[in-house]
């Protein structure tokens, strides 16, 4: 029997606020263990925690990049559970009143492309972090009353690449909207992933399982591998699946349980007496769309139009500082494929080659552009204008300014290139002679005498174009 994958999604992204959702602790990750908090955070008795406004508007402005209704009223919630990570022994976190309700994700191209549709995001606190060392767990309160959105998807993916695809378009997304760093290997951003199978053209959904600790794109793909097969397996067999909790292993590509699975009812969820339910007015909802940059989504669709590959694409929005870098190339230039060369030719092979990230290009992008021009309007070869821009990363001066010092300048003066011509075809008479019975080839080793008395600043279409001429005349 064929199975359909069913995924829904959770997850879990830090906001990159200065300070922790409920006291002034610094959000910074890593320090010391417990050296970022306070008794806020460590839930002493007695203490009263205030929200953090920054954490409302980051949380409204994921919201409005990913299409879903921004409540005017939401409410924080208890959610209470027993674990050395949690101080308080509950989360504050929302429950049947959210920040965001709906919204949606797309994904694929062409005739793929489909909305996954979105249940809510919400905002709460993150725990503190266990480190198991031997025979001895540690408990690391820097994370605790770290603010967190989760984002919780209806179960619309239909396999691993789908979710994978999902996932990358949601950290782009958080990424440019500046409203998390995204970083998986830090735990910035985290998933869970709820998976079943049912028979194919069944509407009915089939027994889920819960997939946690997947903290990269590639073992979120592994998992819904693993664990897609050994539930069909067990169908199969016609064996029943066990709604339970389930840990991944990436070092064995195992999963294993860890406890049957919770309900709602299990957490006692009750409104948090403490905190004022969450209100956001229209006001302040078109105030956050104002600051709001251009969605990596729409970008695409630019970069498409105005005929970038895929592959081009997906580079130049990889990194928000190297994609502001191209679109101030392209501000100036204006021509998307031109800029695109050379931002992912010139530009990449630089910072490959020296090691560096985007934010260590020492120049703006108007400065590529004036160099492009420079080539444009013919002052130099495309050959000096990389020479130039390797220059460009090293001396802080305009690209004209490096071609006069370094004598970049091209011999564009015909009556100059014209003598030179000539000068060339006296000192050569076999190759004019050579040219003149048929072997037009010969007209190269012209072209490189003049190009040697130019040192190479001579245009080379333009050689030819004189030398051609003098050539028939001759
Ligand atoms: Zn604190």
């Amino acid at each position: 029997m064929e199975y359909e994958i069913v995924i829904g999604l959770e997850v879990h992204a830090e906001l990159a606020t200065q300070t922790k959702i409920f006291c002034n602790c610094t959000t910074q990750f890593g320090g010391d263990p417990n050296t970022h908090c306070c008794p806020v955070c460590l839930g002493f008795p007695g203490i009263l925690p205030i929200l953090n406004q920054k954490v409302v508007e980051y949380g409204v402005k994921a919201g409005l990049a990913l299409n879903c209704t921004i409540n005017p009223y939401s409410v924080m919630a208890r959610k209470h559970y027993f674990y050395p990570d949690l101080p308080k022994a509950f989360q504050i976190s929302q429950y049947d009143q959210p920040l965001c309700s709906g919204g949606y994700v797309e994904i694929g191209q062409g005739e793929n492309r489909k909305q996954v549709r979105l249940n809510r995001i919400h905002i709460e606190e993150d725990a503190g972090k266990l480190v198991h060392e031997g025979f001895m767990t540690k408990m690391d309160a820097n994370r605790c009353g770290v603010p967190l959105i989760e984002i919780v998807t209806e179960p619309d993916l239909r396999g691993a690449e789908e979710a994978k695809e999902f996932l990358e378009t949601l950290r782009l997304t958080l990424l440019y909207m500046g409203v998390s760093d995204c970083r998986m290997e830090e735990g910035s951003m985290r998933c869970d992933v709820n998976i079943s199978l049912r028979p194919l053209g069944q509407e009915e959904f089939g027994t889920r399982t819960e997939m946690k600790n997947l903290n990269s794109f590639r073992s979120v793909v592994r998992a819904i591998e693993y664990e897609s097969a050994r539930q069909k397996k067990l169908l199969e067999q016609g064996q029943e699946i066990v709604q339970e909790t389930l840990h991944w292993d990436d070092a064995t590509g195992m999963s294993s349980s860890m406890r049957s699975k919770e309900e709602a009812n299990d957490y006692l969820y009750l409104p948090e007496p403490d905190i004022l339910p969450v209100t956001v007015t229209e006001e302040e909802i078109s105030a956050i769309k104002d600051t709001m940059p251009e969605l990596p989504s729409v970008k695409k669709q630019k970069y498409a139009q105005a005929g970038l590959n895929e592959k081009e694409i997906d580079v130049l929005l990889a990194n928000p500082v190297f994609n502001a870098f191209y679109e101030d190339v392209l501000a100036q230039n204006g021509n998307a494929k031109l800029c695109a060369n050379w931002v992912l030719g010139g530009i990449s092979r630089i910072l490959n080659e020296k090691e560096l990230d985007a934010s260590a290009i020492p120049f703006r992008g108007s400065r590529l552009a004036a160099l492009m021009q420079m080539e444009e309007k013919k002052e130099i070869s495309h050959n000096m204008a990389e020479r130039i821009l390797n220059i460009m990363f090293d001396e802080d001066k305009e690209p004209q300014q490096i071609a006069k010092d370094h004598g970049f300048q091209m011999v564009n003066d015909d009556s100059q290139l014209r003598e030179l011509c000539q000068k060339a075809m006296a000192d050569n008479p076999n190759a004019v002679a050579d040219y003149k019975a048929g072997k037009t080839k010969a007209i190269s080793v012209l072209v490189g005498k003049v190009m040697a008395a130019t040192k190479g600043m001579a245009p080379g279409a333009e050689v030819i174009k004189i030398l051609t001429e003098l050539l028939q005349q001759a």
